[in-house]
């Protein structure tokens, strides 16, 4: 290691850093600063349990470390320093010939990344100490085994050089002995390996393996530092999303051995099950070993319980540390340990990872041990690992063959027949067939054969494609963007990579949690918790899952704690009633173009094509009634709840037929001299409507200024719905939302219109109708002029779907599957923000249109009814913005419930109101 002077690192200011930590001055919230090992291991020595004596480096030289290719200064004289107290302690010098110190070097960081980084055990021995410790611990074999790994773990982790090539040399030495286990080879043997190992690493790396104790610490040192910035470590940080420049620290821990024989061994627990959460012992153990020999699997371990009967001394011990381990993190503790001859000693203790079943069970148990209180209890758990207990999954134990992978869009395990449009899936699930349909993208005229399938798989479109909102919508598994899968729809084929052909009727299953997609059934299981969320399932019954049961108090937790109020994205009765079951507290989005498609669609039709007022005003009257049931179901399902309605919103040629096979069927006819004069009329309509950008062209508002009559007829069948619940003792609390408004000018226009339908309704019906007008703010420039639109608006709720795709400039529909990929391989952003919120940007103009809008009204009602309203994070910035409501599908309603409450309890909320 360099002693020049680091240039980032002079003046006074700096020399008062402090880089290196005993592990008797640290503690368990130092984790930014000592990593999660390192400050662990301060928290467990303060607590008066057997650690080995030792010290940690600090991230913060690390940091110094990676931006300026040179440890700090200051490093080498501190490590120097806490070097000479544990060598006075331990009673002996790194390396020192006749009984050496040993140490070994590990990696830590904040979050713990395992297996990612480096570690060198066994540092300050040499063809010196070697001898020296032979002597000390009476065991030649075991000096030259140790020495052996060292020089294997040291030349591969911090000289580089291929493992590999230890490996075989061990291997050839195992077979020139003629046994099976590296434990049979005998000190003669290991010494020669030892010597093998040298000029292995004097080949391959140009030097000599380093005698001077030191010298292999400090290069130990900077290894470790360097580990941080491999590929697959970059790679690791990169999916976990953990930052890139927190840096490691580093623990240098006096060494204990657990392979000094057969009172010697080494082991893994956990407080509780991982994977049940239930208290008992759990963990492995393995005699006679060092801790990668565990990992390595070379020997079969033994159940933890075993240890009862080898060693019943360090086994009452141990038990007894868990014991304060876990009062002391009131949480699941794993551990590592290492018995020395009957001593024990602990190497390592976190909170520990758990499953998200267990992760339920535990918080709940905790607070019925009175260890934690409900606020805490749902920090314990998060709304990803409740979607996660809320899907059926595919059996983890089932033989499966991959086809392919896209994006996961909806999560669940679905399988089906393979059918290749709505109709055939239509019909085949008639007849009781599961159906998996296979679309290269669907558009709104799947939505049928949407239903009637099993999942839903596309080659194309991202996780905010029509296929995935609208499978996420309706609870329904669904695979999008597989590119690698050629869909071909006129042959009724997909082809997978490799040429394996899917036809139409083969059996097909995919995972909408992984985006997998595999060849044939694959087993599935259902999930409890969606049973007890649908009511058919009780907590508190005597064959309850205990599972359940935990689950049930969390949400009464989060509900009893949160401020943000539940709403759902819901559009018929039936996806109504299911939000109802789940918690919901209203409708914050009834998408209407829904109710446009299907038989319906003709009418729409002869709408747009409509050549006179007449012919207009005769669509419109037919469509007046079927509008008003809608909503009368609607109403009806949600009685009592708010129920916002959107007016229509989507371009128009969604309503019209495809435009290459209407051209194509007009092509024909004329070639046939006999031209349909009504597809003639479509075609031209569809050409007239035909627009480059569809989603920033004739949509939303801009519909109901320039198609007379659209947006009245939807108001008045509100309007009368409502006052036919009223008729029938009901309570319907319809909302009306107006899409797409860019100014207050286009909001105020229809208001007008929409104040005066409800005033004739009210005077024919005689009834006293309290409709509130809204906006959605979907635009920017809504959210920059929120202030004056919200004098037009009751209530404002955040399209952040479209305002995600007009800030960034992102086409919703493309941008995902085509190059979303690259941008989070860059690290550009971490996560798409179609899914959790962009914070900086589109959460900035919330932010301010919030402020904006309740400045002109302060009691102008907010909420949100993009897809981010369901997504954990962005449910916690919603809080803190101050909305009043996130709505979100039926299917995400108690992840909302839950984060909501989670993010009132973790911080003082948000006092806007
Ligand atoms: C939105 O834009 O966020 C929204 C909810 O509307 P849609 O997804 O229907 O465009
Ligand atoms: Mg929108």
């Amino acid at each position: 290691m360099s002693e020049n002077k680091d240039p980032h690192l002079t003046g006074n200011a700096v020399e008062d850093v402090k880089f290196v930590y005993d592990f008797t001055e640290g503690n368990k919230d130092l984790k930014d600063l000592l990593g999660g090992k390192g400050a662990n291991l301060a928290e467990m020595t303060n607590l008066g349990l057997p650690v080995p004596p030792g010290f940690t480096i600090t991230t913060e030289a690390c940091k110094v470390y990676l931006d300026s290719g040179e440890a700090p200064a200051a490093l080498r004289d501190e490590v120097s320093a806490h070097l000479d107290a544990l060598e006075r302690r331990m009673g002996k010098k790194l390396g020192q010939a006749d009984d050496p110190l040993l140490v070994s070097v590990r990696s830590g960081a904040k979050f713990s990344m395992p297996g990612m980084m480096d570690t060198v055990l066994n540092i300050g021995l040499s063809d010196a100490s070697v001898k020296g410790l032979a002597k000390q611990a009476g065991d030649e074999r075991f000096a030259w085994d140790s020495y052996r790994r060292l020089i294997q773990m040291f030349g591969k982790t911090v000289l580089d050089v291929d493992g590999d090539l230890f490996e075989d040399a061990l291997e050839a030495a195992k077979a020139a002995k003629k046994v099976e286990v590296d434990t049979e080879l005998e000190a003669a043997d290991l010494k020669k390996l030892v010597t093998t190992f040298k000029k292995i690493v004097k080949k391959e790396a140009g030097r000599d393996f380093p005698q001077d104790p030191r010298a292999q610490m400090d290069l130990a040192i900077r290894a470790v530092f360097d580990s941080w910035n491999t590929e697959r470590a970059k790679l690791y940080r990169r999916q976990e999303r953990i930052p890139h420049d927190l840096g490691t620290a580093v623990n240098v821990c006096s060494m204990v051995f657990g392979n000094l024989g057969p009172d010697s061994g080494t082991g893994v627990a956990f407080t509780r099950d991982p994977a049940s959460g239930q208290q008992g012992v759990y963990g492995d153990y393995l005699q006679n070993a060092q801790g990668e020999d565990v990992v390595a699997g070379i020997r079969n371990t033994v159940p933890l319980a075993e240890l009862e009967r080898i060693d019943k001394k360090s086994y009452d011990q141990l038990m007894q540390i868990m014991e304060t381990l876990e009062n002391h993190y009131l949480d699941l503790c794993d551990i590592e340990f290492t018995i020395e001859r009957g001593t024990l000693w602990m190497l390592q203790t976190r909170v520990g990872k758990r499953t998200a079943g267990a992760a339920f069970r535990i918080a709940t148990q905790l607070v019925d041990q009175g260890l934690i209180d409900e606020a805490e209890a749902l920090q314990r758990v998060t709304g990803a690992q409740l979607a996660q207990l809320m899907f059926p999954r595919f059996d983890e134990d089932a033989k499966v063959r991959q086809l392919g992978r896209g994006i996961a869009a909806s999560p669940g395990a679905a399988v089906g027949k393979a059918v290749f449009d709505s109709y055939t899936a239509i019909k085949w699930s008639r007849s009781g067939e599961k159906v998996i349909l296979i679309r290269r993208e669907t558009n709104p005229d799947d939505l049928d054969g949407m239903i009637a399938a099993e999942g839903i798989l596309t080659s194309r479109g991202g996780k905010t494609s029509h296929a995935a909102v609208v499978a996420r919508g309706m609870g329904k598994t669904c695979v999008c963007g597989a590119e690698e899968l050629e869909v071909d729809t006129k042959r009724r084929c997909l082809t997978a990579p490799g040429g394996v052909v899917v036809e139409e009727g083969d059996l097909v299953s995919i995972d909408g949690s992984s985006g997998k997609v595999y060849l044939g059934e694959v087993p599935v299981v259902p999930s409890p918790v969606v049973e007890y969320f649908e009511g058919r399932m009780h907590a508190g019954a005597d064959d309850a899952d205990e599972l359940v049961e935990a689950v049930h108090r969390i949400m009464a937790f989060a509900d009893r704690k949160r401020r943000l109020r539940v709403r759902a994205n819901a559009d018929n009765a039936e996806d109504a009633l299911r939000a109802r079951r789940f918690g919901a507290q209203g409708i914050g989005l009834c998408r209407t173009e829904h109710m446009f498609l299907g038989d319906r669609r003709e009418l729409v039709e002869r709408l747009i094509l409509a050549d006179s007022q007449a012919e207009r005003e005769e669509s419109l009257a037919q469509l007046l009634p079927l509008q008003k049931r809608d909503f009368v179901e609607l109403f009806e399902a949600m009685d009592g709840l708010p129920v916002t309605v959107r007016l229509l919103d989507p371009p128009l040629h969604e309503f019209l037929p495809d435009i290459t096979e209407l051209s194509v069927r007009v092509a024909l006819a004329e070639s046939r001299k006999d031209p349909h004069e009504n597809d003639l009329r479509l075609l031209q309509a569809v050409h007239r409507l035909h627009e480059q950008n569809p989603m920033l062209g004739l949509r939303g508002v801009r519909l109901g200024l320039v198609i007379p009559g659209l947006f009245t007829m939807q108001v008045r069948a509100i309007a009368e719905a409502a006052a036919e619940r009223r008729a029938a003792k009901g309570d319907p609390r319809a909302e009306i939302m107006i899409p797409l408004v860019g100014t207050v000018q286009e909001l105020e226009i229809v208001r007008e219109e929409a104040d005066q339908v409800i005033a004739e309704v009210q005077a024919a019906t005689g009834t006293e109708l309290r409709l509130a007008i809204g906006t959605m703010i979907e635009l920017p420039r809504a959210a920059l002029t929120a202030g004056q639109i919200a004098e037009a608006a009751e209530f404002f709720s955040f399209g952040t779907n479209d305002l995600t795709q007009t800030v960034w400039g992102f086409s919703r529909d493309d941008v995902e599957a085509s190059f979303f990929t690259a941008y989070l391989e860059k690290g550009i952003f971490g996560v798409s923000p179609f899914e959790t919120i962009d914070q900086d940007g589109v959460g900035s103009l919330v932010r301010s249109a919030v402020k904006a809008g309740r400045e002109t009204r302060p009691d102008l009602k907010l909420g949100v009814c993009g897809e981010h309203g369901g997504d954990p994070e962005s449910v916690h910035f919603f809080h803190e913005v101050g909305l009043d409501y996130v709505s979100c599908s039926p299917f995400r309603i108690p992840v909302a419930r839950l984060e909501a409450g989670r993010a009132a309890s973790s911080s003082r909320g948000s006092d806007h109101r």
